[in-house]
């Protein structure tokens, strides 16, 4: 099959193994006569499936199921903006606005308590990771976004944050760069941006956490994490083929080995961000600080919007190159290069990028 340099920023690519081990689960589960789709998510055969991807994810992030817990929920990262304060703002919670993902988190944790935007980069349209702020020392937890897809940063360093519970969307860079997982206390990441296709949302949670939940008279049952906890991760049908799909994933991580994912994303972003360095200004990504900029989500403008149309669309015609338009919030070009694009996308990329450069 001839795939397409698919540079969308979500939904987004995945490995081939992942997609051709999903086709078959999809016609004929493990040879059982029917579809992954179809069986019951109470099975023995499908809670192999849940349980082998939670513990995956563990020795992914060097992470003991004694102190954490990976839990499979639905209603994408975006519900996590709103469960995350539900369950644990009570006094006050810290946030960094570092984007459009952030921002909506921080809309929804004021609906619940007192927040305190303790950092932002909105004045220079989130071109930069801010590097000066204070964490509030008896905050209830400081909440980062580790990488903006929207507009190309990435916190590539784990922060300092002392004793305050540390909350991360990793959305768009989960498993694309090594971590300390340790020193965060909830992550949460919607499979579609570098572990899997829509519809689940993974949840890491330290156990220890939720001792400090807000207590709360009749809380509503699917937005309390204990619920997913005590009945791990299976209080409701869980989104079964999604789920499916990530542990693939996860077992194509675990084979790779994290530290090779990264080194071959480190590689592959300084192939386009250091040709465009090098453009003279003809290409010019949107993050100068090469220490924010992202290893997923690539942003450069040309001169004008008109050339970064032509730009796009000839990509398209030449090479059938998609999805390289910018957010429709901020334009420009945006070349997603997740975990499965492989790096000879991004040196046809830049190949074209030369021929462009030369002819416009
Ligand atoms: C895409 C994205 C989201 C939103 O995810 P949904 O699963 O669509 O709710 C949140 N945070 C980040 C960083 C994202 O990239």
């Amino acid at each position: 099959m001839e795939r397409a340099y698919n540079f969308s920023a979500g939904p987004a690519v995945l490995p081939m193994e992942v997609l051709e081990a999903t086709a078959q689960a999809s016609l004929n589960f493990n040879g059982l006569g029917m579809s992954i789709m179809e069986m019951s998510h109470r099975s023995k055969e499908y809670d192999v499936v849940i349980k082998e991807a939670q513990a995956d994810a563990l020795k992914i992030m060097n992470l003991s199921a004694d102190e954490y817990e990976v839990l499979f929920l639905g209603g994408g990262a975006s519900t996590q903006f709103l469960m995350i304060p539900y369950n644990f703002l009570k006094t006050q919670a810290d946030y960094l606005h570092t984007g459009v993902w952030a921002g909506k988190a921080i809309k929804e944790a004021e609906k619940i308590g007192k927040v305190n935007v303790i950092a932002s980069s909105k004045d220079t349209t989130f071109n930069y990771i801010p590097k000066d702020f204070v964490i509030t020392p008896d905050a209830d937890y400081v909440h980062i976004t580790t990488n903006n897809t929207i507009y190309g940063t990435e916190f590539r360093k784990d922060l300092e944050v002392g004793n305050v519970p540390f909350f991360a969307d990793m959305s768009s860079d989960m498993f694309a760069v090594q971590r300390d997982f340790s020193k965060y206390d909830l992550i949460y990441a919607g499979a579609q941006k570098n572990i899997g296709p829509a519809g689940v949302t993974l949840v890491v949670i330290k156990k220890s956490l939720m001792e400090r939940q807000r207590k709360v008279e009749n809380m509503f049952t699917m937005l309390d994490y204990n619920t997913h906890l005590n009945n791990e991760s299976m209080f409701n049908t869980p989104p079964c083929l999604p789920i499916y799909v990530v542990g693939q994933t996860f077992k194509w991580i675990l084979k790779n080995g994290l530290d090779a994912i990264e080194a071959n994303n480190i590689k592959k972003a300084a192939v386009l961000y250091d040709f465009m360095d090098a453009s003279n200004g003809y290409y010019a990504p949107t993050v100068k600080n090469h220490e924010d900029r992202s290893l997923m989500n690539v942003c450069f403008n040309l001169a004008t919007p008109e050339l970064e149309a032509k730009f796009i669309a000839d990509a398209k015609a030449a090479y059938n190159m998609t999805n390289l338009k910018g957010h429709r919030s901020v334009g420009g070009v945006r070349a997603s290069i997740y975990n499965a694009a492989p790096i000879e996308w991004v040196e046809t990329l830049v190949k074209f990028m030369e021929k462009f450069q030369k002819e416009n």
